[in-house]
């Protein structure tokens, strides 16, 4: 199995590793690389998105048409994880600070997300999420964005009060949080078997 971790910002090493530890634990053969290569983003068996800054990430996905070829890929069925500004990337509508900002999203997931939604006061902390086919997971958010209308095809898996931090659409697996900032690769290994 050949998973590709977006490279073009953000924290793509600890994606990596988190990455290598679920296919070690899970007894899976395979490579894991850092990329914003076309071609080599091609040959992929699953994709990640990671997190960092989402109008960054968009504009250099776009500037080499990587972006095409993710979502050419996730429309032939391709697990593609995105995690917090990967997250924004994924969804077909975003909020005012998305159009703001010109960010051209992938829309490949049927929802509204919401930029920097716990605002100023909570811009980072951890929480302990009860998380659709995971279980207990102790999430950590950064500037995090919100999931906050979601089409009838979305399956949600986690939820903070009103908002959705995790989200899956057949092969589109959603998460405003960051699970490779921890040594929990459950969610990793979840991904990695969407794929196989
Ligand atoms: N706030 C960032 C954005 O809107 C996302 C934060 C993150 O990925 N940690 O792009």
């Amino acid at each position: 199995m050949r998973v590709s971790v977006i490279s073009a910002q953000g924290d793509v090493e600890e994606h990596v590793l988190s990455c290598r530890k679920a296919m070690e634990n899970l007894n899976i053969e395979g490579e894991v690389h850092a990329t914003v290569n076309k071609k080599e983003v091609k040959k992929s068996d699953a994709i990640i998105i990671p997190g960092g800054e989402s109008t960054t990430i968009s504009k250099l996905i776009h500037k080499n048409s990587l972006a095409e070829e993710i979502k050419k890929l996730a429309e032939d069925g391709i697990p593609v994880m995105g995690t917090c500004a990967g997250c924004i990337l994924l969804a077909k509508y975003g909020d005012e600070q998305i159009h703001k900002t010109k960010t051209r999203l992938l829309e490949l997931m049927d929802v509204k997300i919401k930029r920097n939604a716990f605002g100023r006061q909570r811009e980072s902390f951890h929480a302990k999420l009860d998380i659709k086919h995971i279980g207990e997971f102790d999430a950590i958010f950064i500037r995090a964005p919100v999931i906050i209308n979601a089409g009838k095809n979305v399956e949600i898996l986690a939820k903070i009060d009103d908002y959705i931090v995790s989200a899956k659409q057949e092969n589109i697996l959603a998460l405003s949080f960051h699970p490779e900032l921890t040594d929990d690769t459950r969610i990793h290994e979840y991904f990695i078997k969407m794929g196989i």
